[in-house]
């Protein structure tokens, strides 16, 4: 894997928005707009390091709007956009990478598959750009009255990131140094460098005005309204005592004076649980999955009904977030066995032992659960679909 930088661009002084704050700082969202761009790259895998182009008096709102993330020290940028990336890019000589993407600030919206693109394309071609088809007829004006049409066959609308080899794209800024060019793209192609055009997404707009800005928290409120596929499922199960020396609880064995009865081994946690989760996926309940009329299921583990439903889970491309059981008796006593219980069901989920909960409560001697008949478990499972 190549070594890839990616370079920020920060610097501008624009106060906009009718505020004294440089835009770049303003919130989207509740969340600085810097702070959106940075986390963008920061967390791509394909990008080693995050590098920002600052105005040191903005050190202050910069430190704050980018606490928590992994970022290399700012850099000072220059008055003009391609000067500050030019300082940007020597800033980066002292470990330099293979690859960098430079990207403008005010882009917070940038996508991951986009960056993706750009650095693939960066395989064949020294530069690549994302950028979109021009879709709207193009008109020529003059004073105020059309004096042609413009052919849009072969015209883009350029976006960031642009990304390229670092020493290429260095030594194009060098050569560069004093020409007034509008983009990263415009100082290679000055170069003589191959800029190859790689899809941009509409979404990865540029904010400038206020209404950018409202555009902006419409694609968020989007985005998180298609992550909000959230999925509760709940499930209850009871077993009566019959003779025995142990009872199995979520898939520990307890030494108890009895036993629970089943056509399984009566693990009512794992019974209720395999219900939430079946229940959070719309998939019927354990019996339709394991006919008790089965013989195949006597004294069956329990586990393998959970590890059916878990695996269904994946098969209808969900992720299981978070299992919560409460077992319901007056004895035997859970809060010793609760540990392994956690252990033992995170492990069957395959999922961290902090997504996991075991609760025990009695219910005050009443009913047949007061009157140790049996043991009742209810469960609930959140299911994501991303
Ligand atoms: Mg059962």
């Amino acid at each position: 894997m190549p070594r890839c930088s990616a370079l920020i661009v920060a610097a501008g002084h624009g106060a906009r928005f009718g505020s004294d704050m440089p835009k770049q700082y303003q919130p989207l969202a509740g969340v600085p707009i810097l702070r959106r761009t940075v986390a963008a790259f920061a967390s791509h895998p394909g990008v080693d390091t995050v590098r920002v182009v600052i105005q040191p008096v903005h050190a202050t709102l910069f430190a704050d709007a980018v606490r928590g993330i992994a970022v290399d020290e700012p850099v000072a940028g220059g008055s003009t956009r391609q000067e500050s990336c030019h300082r940007g890019l020597e800033s980066l000589t002292a470990a330099p990478p293979d690859l960098v993407l430079i990207h403008d600030a005010a882009r917070p919206l940038i996508d991951h598959d986009t960056i993706t693109r750009v650095i693939a394309a960066l395989e064949a071609s020294s530069g690549a750009i994302a950028a979109l088809p021009v879709v709207d007829t193009l008109k020529r004006g003059d004073h105020g009255i059309v004096a042609g049409t413009v052919d849009r066959t072969s015209l883009w609308r350029a976006q960031t990131p642009q990304g390229f080899h670092f020493t290429e794209i260095l030594g194009a800024h060098r050569a560069a140094s004093g020409a007034e060019l509008t983009d990263d793209a415009a100082v290679a192609e000055r170069s003589g460098l191959e800029v190859a055009l790689v899809a941009g997404h509409e979404d990865n707009l540029k904010v400038t005005t206020t209404a950018d800005l409202e555009r902006a928290e419409m694609v968020l409120s989007r985005r998180a309204a298609d992550l909000s596929d959230i999925r509760v499922g709940t499930g209850f199960d009871v077993h009566r005592f019959g003779p025995g020396d142990h009872v199995i609880l979520c898939g520990v064995a307890i030494p108890h004076g009895q036993s629970l009865e089943g056509h399984s081994d009566a693990d009512v946690g794992l019974h209720a649980l395999t219900d939430a989760i079946l229940g959070a996926l719309g998939a019927g309940d354990i019996g339709s999955h394991f006919p008790p009329s089965d013989p195949q299921w006597r004294g069956a583990d329990s586990a393998l009904f959970l590890r059916h439903a878990v695996d269904l889970v994946r098969e209808r491309g969900g992720r299981l977030s978070h299992a919560d059981v409460t077992l319901i008796c007056e004895r035997p006593r859970i809060g010793p066995h609760r540990s392994a219980m956690v252990s033992r069901l995170a492990s069957l989920l395959d999922i961290d032992v902090s997504r996991v909960s075991v609760k025990a409560t009695t219910t005050e001697s009443l009913g047949f659960t007061g009157r140790r008949e049996g043991i009742a478990a209810q469960a609930a499972a959140t299911v994501i679909f991303a």
